[in-house]
């Protein structure tokens, strides 16, 4: 293949966040190559989470209670047997990472400290060294894979393009910081990119989070569901970090309020459960303040000192100079979460033959219309797990005949794929304003007609080669078309043009590829709660 060097395995990880390595541990007996943009053991969002993971190990809790919850946040939308199976099976995982040796924080009579998060009836998010429950998952998993003689490991090699081959997927094509390429080849491909954030002017996550995974899966035709589902954190720390740094709900849960430039809490006026309602009934009431030139601050003054709870809170803050044991911290919504992604079983299977996905770029079901917190880690352990163990017990050929001279004849690529590499940091923050504007914590038709024609301009203006700019304009646009389709606000997609829920929306909308599959609405989802 012209130069181009080339690898063969049973089966291909692209991503190692939580779920990209759940999934790589459980393949046992397979042979696994796992690419990552970033340095292993860092990068995506897996090391940044902060709350926990939500799992019902409480004396009065149950996965039936935990169940009721995710459907109560997720507005109708979530698929009862999704969130039946990943609930249940969730204290099994956290028993398994606890044998792998992740140390939870515990109270002196050694159950674990669970904390209290919005939209949950019950103590149950599971955290490590206070406010750093991501960072010690990824420790514990990245462990477990270093002393694996079964995966080898390629950091900083970005997936740019899935060889597709009569109808399935056969591996992919890598792009190393130095512009070199790799193709390699296994009878099966999971995709665990992680989220899009960084389609958005504001949020919290990290630089690799521009959709490659779900850009990738609709490059091949597989459908994709729930994209205009975009969560919105409500508390980001106002100030130069980007991302933008969170400041963990759990310290609402703490007891942390949000008052406004006069000192005034507004929460209790606009829900039952003030500061611990919805994230997206948080995210509204402070944009709409932020948009009315009000600031907004989060009050954690009361709560004594942090330093053992939230140590990276603190440590997020000194950064910029604040203490949140004295000082109100400025915070607006930031994009956080994508609920929408790659459509998937509970083993990561897509639609096409071949490829996987699981972890922030799948739908399972899970998340509905909002993702109740701390579900996120929970679904990328359990899917990734059972993505993993799946492939395990099946037999997968590796396939030997590759067609790929015609696939591969440009690359190498004349610019770089990463966007901080190359000159297109421009056009990539055009693009973020765009959405940020048109598709942000409140849409409307008008808005995202606008971003849509101003999409296509850039898009005209601007033919990015495979990479994350193309990956981000390609999520951008599928982002744009779910949202101004569905004519209803719902979860986290609020309309304002129509600030009301319908009956007739209770329903998924699923893509092929680019395009909508007709007639829009196909596949009905269960409500739970
Ligand atoms: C600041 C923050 C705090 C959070 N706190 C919580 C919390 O407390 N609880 C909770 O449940 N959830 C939380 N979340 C959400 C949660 O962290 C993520 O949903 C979850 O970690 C996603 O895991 P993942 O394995 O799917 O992806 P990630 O952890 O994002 O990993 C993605 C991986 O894919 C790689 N990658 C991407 N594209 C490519 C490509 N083209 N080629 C090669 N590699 C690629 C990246 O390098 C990375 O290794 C938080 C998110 C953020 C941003």
């Amino acid at each position: 293949m012209g130069g181009v060097q080339s690898l063969r395995t049973d089966l291909i990880v692209v991503g190692a966040g939580i779920a990209g390595m759940s999934a790589a541990l459980h393949a046992s007996g397979r042979r696994v190559v796992m690419l990552t943009k970033a340095a292993f053991g860092a990068g995506g969002a897996s090391p940044l989470a902060q709350g926990g993971v939500a799992v019902a190990l409480g004396p009065m809790d149950s996965p039936e209670i935990h169940m009721a919850d995710t459907g109560a946040a997720g507005a109708g939308l979530c698929h009862e047997e999704v969130v039946r199976v990943i609930t249940n099976e969730g204290p099994a995982r956290i028993a398994e990472l606890v044998e792998w040796g992740a140390l939870f924080d515990r109270r002196p009579s050694g159950i674990f400290q669970l904390g209290r998060e919005g939209a949950h009836s019950m103590d149950r998010v599971a955290h490590a060294m206070g406010d750093a429950t991501g960072a010690e998952l990824v420790r514990t998993l990245a462990s477990a894979i270093m002393r694996s003689s079964r995966v080898e490991i390629l950091e900083h090699h970005m997936v740019v393009d899935l060889l597709f081959e009569w109808g399935r997927v056969v591996g992919v094509v890598a792009i190393t910081r130095e512009g070199r390429p790799l193709v390699v080849t296994a009878a099966e491909v999971i995709l665990a990119t992680g989220g899009v954030g960084q389609i958005f002017a504001h949020t919290t996550n990290p630089v690799e989070a521009t959709g490659d995974g779900l850009a990738l899966a609709a490059g091949v035709g597989a459908r994709s569901a729930g994209l205009e589902f975009v969560q919105f954190h409500p508390t980001a720390l106002v100030g130069p970090d980007l991302p933008m740094a969170l400041l963990t709900e759990a310290l609402r849960g703490e007891g942390a309020v949000l008052v406004d430039d006069r000192g005034e809490r507004f929460m209790p006026a606009e829900h039952v459960l003030a500061e611990l309602a919805p994230r997206d009934i948080v995210a509204r009431a402070i944009a709409v303040r932020r948009r009315l030139g009000r600031k907004v601050l989060l009050d954690a003054t009361g709560l004594g000192s942090l330093e053992s709870r939230f140590p990276t809170v603190v440590e997020l803050c000194a950064r910029q100079g604040l203490d949140p044991s004295q000082d109100l911290l400025p915070v607006s919504p930031a994009a956080h979460y994508h609920m929408g992604g790659v459509v998937t079983d509970l083993e990561g299977r897509t639609s096409v033959p071949g490829l996987r996905a699981c972890g922030e770029v799948a739908f399972t079901g899970m998340h509905g219309a909002n993702r109740l917190a701390s579900n996120s880690l929970l679904e990328a352990l359990v899917v990734g797990a059972r993505c993993g163990e799946d492939l395990a017990h099946e037999s997968h050929q590796t396939p030997v005949a590759v067609n790929d001279g015609h696939k591969h004849s440009n690359f190498p690529l004349a610019d770089s794929p990463w966007i901080d590499d190359g000159g297109n940091t421009t056009v990539a923050d055009e693009l973020r304003w765009i959405m940020e504007a048109g598709a942000g914590v409140e849409r409307t038709q008008g808005s995202l007609k606008v971003a849509r024609e101003q999409l296509h301009d850039l898009r005209r203006r601007v033919v990015p080669q495979p990479g994350e700019l193309a990956h981000m304009m390609r999520v951008a646009n599928l982002i744009l078309k779910a949202a101004e389709t569905r004519t209803e606000s719902r979860g986290a997609h609020f309309r304002a043009d129509v600030p009301w829920s319908s009956r007739c929306w209770l329903q998924d909308l699923v893509f092929e590829g680019d395009l909508l599959i007709p007639p829009h609405v196909v596949q009905p989802a269960a409500a739970v709660g």
